[in-house]
Parts: structure tokens; C-alpha cells; sequence
């Protein structure tokens, strides 16, 4: 089904918004993408809300989390950016191992069980894109996901080739 990754986006950040003010965190929404994604609304949800709460939960007090919604090459792209803790070169990709979790002293202090980015990664290839993520230690951290846009996929072959040919097919891969 067609989703609004813009709505997506707005609901993630609302829901993660009165942990972000307890904490002085400002959480600021952008952009707007003009066509939908091809998926499922619920699981895209959890993925962006994973995202926005992670910016949150590992940054210091009295930062900006910001959260933009755009497309890009004909793909619907939402970025989480945080002024916080950054992930090291060598964990970049680690951190989207099921269970992996940087420096686990410090992270269990913030509590979490190192699930959260393994699920956005499958959610994100479940429909055909991908996360990918640029941290500096001590600066902050960008995740970016990417969606193939909605597309009106007119199926061309004649009504005699296939009864009620010109209803819009699933993009493969999508959910
Ligand atoms: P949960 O299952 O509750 O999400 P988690 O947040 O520890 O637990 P992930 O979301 O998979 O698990 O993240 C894995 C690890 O990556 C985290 O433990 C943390 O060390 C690191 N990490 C994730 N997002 C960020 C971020 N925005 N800034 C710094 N480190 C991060
Ligand atoms: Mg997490």
C-alpha cells in the first residue's frame, strides 16, 4: 500500500517528543517528499521511531535532533542527525548486528537491548532500500534511509492478454 513517509516521520518525531523536552532536546522536522513509498505503514514507522529515538537516547542534554524528509534520485530519503555520542569507523557497520551495542558499560546505563538498528535494516531491505549511516566520535551521527518512491506501474499488455491488465503491480521486493 501507498505510505506517506512524511506522516511517517511527523508521528515518529511527535512520539519521542516529551522524552526529547524532559531532556532539553529539540527535535526539529524538515523537507517533504511528494510521493509515497510502497509498503507497510506500521513497520516503516517502527523503523523511523527507532531511528529518532536512538538520536535522542544517545545524545547529551540540550541538543538538536533533526529529522528531514526528501527525495533524492527518485527515492524517498528521511535523515535522523544528532549532536551526540558518534559511532567510532570500526562499529559504523557493527552497529547494525542484532545485539551489538557500542561500548556495553556505557549502554547499559541508557538501557536497550542492541535490537533497534538490526530491525530498521531488515524493515529498510524488506522494501527494497537501505540504511546507511556518518558518525564522527564526539560530534554526532546522521542515518539516513532510503525508499523507492511509489510509481504507477500501468501494466501496458492488452485486455486480452490479461483480464484487468491496467491495475498497478507490485514493485518486487516491496511488502
Ligand atoms: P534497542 O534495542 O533498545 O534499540 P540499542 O539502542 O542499544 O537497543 P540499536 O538501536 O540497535 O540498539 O543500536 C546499537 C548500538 O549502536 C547502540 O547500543 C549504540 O551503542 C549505537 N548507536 C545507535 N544509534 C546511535 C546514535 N544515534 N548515536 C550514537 N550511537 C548510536
Ligand atoms: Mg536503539
Amino acid at each position: 500500500a501507498p505510505v506517506d513517509m512524511n506522516r511517517v516521520a511527523a508521528e515518529a518525531v511527535d512520539r519521542v517528543r516529551l522524552t526529547a523536552e524532559a531532556r532539553g532536546i529539540t527535535v526539529k522536522l524538515g523537507g517533504h517528499v511528494d510521493r509515497p513509498v510502497h509498503g507497510d505503514a506500521d513497520q516503516l514507522m517502527t523503523a523511523v521511531r527507532n531511528l529518532v529515538d536512538n538520536a535522542v537516547r544517545y545524545s547529551p542534554d540540550k541538543t538538536t535532533v533533526g529529522v528531514g524528509v526528501s527525495s533524492v534520485d527518485g527515492l524517498a530519503q528521511v535523515t535522523v542527525t544528532d549532536q551526540g555520542i558518534g559511532i567510532g569507523a570500526d562499529e559504523q557497520d557493527r552497529v547494525f548486528e542484532r545485539f551489538y551495542r557500542v561500548d556495553s558499560a556505557r549502554s547499559r546505563q541508557t538501557g536497550g537491548t542492541g535490537l533497534g538498528l538490526s530491525i530498521v535494516k531488515h524493515v529498510v531491505a524488506n522494501h527494497g532500500g537501505e540504511v546507511t549511516v556518518w558518525s564522527q566520535p564526539g560530534r554526532g551521527s546522521t542515518f539516513t534511509i532510503r525508499l523507492p518512491l511509489w510509481e504507477d506501474e500501468t501494466d501496458h499488455r492488452t485486455s486480452a492478454d490479461s483480464p484487468g491488465g491496467d491495475t498497478p503491480t507490485r514493485r518486487p521486493g516491496a511488502v
